[in-house]
């Protein structure tokens, strides 16, 4: 096809810089409201795989890198890039199932999923928050629910479909273009291809997920967090296990501040109710219980309870940044010092969030050969949160010291969720070694003319 017919097919999924409404479908590419002052060339609506392979077509001809979009959730805003083209493939949304397997487009939620899903007693390590679509989540990795046992995301993804720099539309499994798909699992923001479907392997809808919580005040971090290394070291790899440094939501006693706070849990994904008490057994006898401000023991849960409380520490709507490490220290290591950031945070909704990692102990050991690899059996995330625009700097600020104190125990950075921005050495240190040379020369051999943007560098 021609330029001007590639054009003309695409119609008005195009914005143009310059265009009514592109400063408006602009601040849309992100979900973060802190939206960084880059500005593409053109943004392309995509609503079909043709679409996309127009669009791809259109920006080689023109000399246009291609960046690309889901939902945004990317907290260092890769999808926007000065110049160029973004496609947006948020209106891509089918998805179909059976017993045993999915297919998503990549504008697929992981709450779109988890609930299509159900349906058919199947379930698969979904984000988190339920708003993360389905599609830069898998190509980083994907630290999903329950993923010390299902292993990351990416350890289910069977296959994909995409669209290459050449501007061909490709199968790529084990068995088909297994190099690139060796690199859709893990490459996150540095793929080198569009995907515009994922073929996924599903698990058993667990029957039994249960949670138990206990809410600490700061001040008793250390105590806590050597209490909890003994409950990792005990709880079975179906139990997700963390802490959050956080402020609490409500005072203590009326007319005081709301306290600084450690909130530990664990949330159980059971074959039955009592392979699930039986799981959390090591937090029930806690001897720090007395201490505790809030206790709730064994309650059972559901995805969407789950999705509700990370869309209530990571809500919407709010500026928003933030910085992850992989660790190979333990929780009374690594906590104490973080005390001291979350007390001294700019924004009480700001947190701190150490879980165990797929990588750990007692974890299934990834079988594949991918790009991903957990660097560390503790993930450490921190995130600056804040609404008031004015205090951006005290919060990134707050950010950047907080990560560089926990660096020295880092074993290095998780590609889904730091900030690519701070260091060039940030997307190398994401993989091992041997997984870092193979992305460069596969990049190389697949995208010689770099169609497709690289991973963001300060
Ligand atoms: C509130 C919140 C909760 C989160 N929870 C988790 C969590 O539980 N676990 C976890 O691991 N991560 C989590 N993340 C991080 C998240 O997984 C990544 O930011 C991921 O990139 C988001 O996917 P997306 O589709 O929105 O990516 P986007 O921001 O849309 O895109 C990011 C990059 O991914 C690439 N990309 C996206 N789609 C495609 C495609 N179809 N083809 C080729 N390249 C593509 C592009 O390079 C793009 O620049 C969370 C982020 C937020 C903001």
């Amino acid at each position: 096809m021609r330029e001007h017919e590639r054009a003309r097919h695409l119609g008005n999924t195009l914005v143009w810089r310059g265009d009514p409404g592109y400063e408006s479908t602009r601040a849309r590419m992100l979900w973060n409201e802190l939206t960084p002052p880059r500005f593409p060339d053109v943004i392309v609506r995509a609503t079909s795989e043709e679409d996309t392979r127009d669009a791809i077509g259109l920006a080689r001809s023109r000399g246009l890198r291609v960046a690309l979009r889901a939902s945004g959730h990317s907290w260092c805003g890769s999808p926007l890039r000065d110049g160029g083209m973004l496609i947006d493939l948020s209106r891509l949304r089918r998805h179909t199932v059976d017993r045993h397997s999915a297919v998503v487009q990549p504008g697929v939620t992981s709450r779109d999923l988890a609930h299509a899903l159900a349906g058919h007693d199947r379930a698969f390590p979904v984000a988190h928050s339920g708003s993360v679509a389905l599609s830069g989540f898998v190509l980083s990795g994907g630290l999903g629910w329950n993923s010390r046992a299902w292993g990351p995301a990416c350890h289910s993804l069977r296959s994909i479909q995409a669209v290459t720099a050449a501007g061909e539309l490709v199968r790529c499994s084990e068995d088909e273009n297994a190099d690139l798909f060796w690199a859709a699992r893990g490459a996150g923001p540095g793929f080198f291809a569009a995907v515009t479907s994922f073929g996924l392997s599903l698990h058993r809808l667990p029957p039994a997920t249960m949670t138990t919580r206990y809410v600490f005040p700061l001040a008793d971090l250390e105590d806590i967090a050597y209490w909890t290394d003994e409950v990792a070291a005990a709880v079975p790899s179906n139990v997700e296990l963390s802490v959050v440094l956080t402020t609490a939501d409500h005072p203590v006693r009326p007319g005081s501040p709301p306290p600084k706070v450690v909130v530990v849990t664990a949330t159980v994904f059971a074959s039955s109710w009592d392979d699930a008490t039986l799981s959390l057994e090591p937090l029930r006898d806690c001897p720090l219980a007395g201490r505790s401000l809030i206790r709730q023991a064994d309650q059972p849960t559901s995805y969407d309870v789950l999705f509700a409380g990370s869309d209530a520490l990571w809500p919407r709507r709010h500026r928003a940044a933030a910085d992850s490490l992989w660790l190979n220290e333990d929780f009374g290591t690594l906590l104490p010092g973080m005390g001291r950031y979350i007390a001294g945070a700019p924004s009480d909704e700001s947190l701190v969030l150490a879980v165990l990692s797929p990588g750990g102990p007692a974890t299934v050991p990834p079988p594949e050969d991918m790009a991903f690899a957990p660097l560390g059996g503790i993930y450490l995330g921190c995130y600056a949160i804040w609404r008031d625009q004015t205090l951006d700097e005290a919060n990134l600020r707050w950010l950047r010291e907080t990560i560089r104190a926990a660096e020295p125990l880092g074993a290095g950075y998780y590609v889904g969720e730091t900030d690519l921005l701070a260091a060039p050495s940030r997307a190398r240190r994401s993989f091992t070694p041997a997984a870092w040379e193979r992305l460069q020369a596969l990049r190389a051999e697949h995208d010689p003319d770099g169609v497709f943007e690289p991973y963001p560098h300060p």
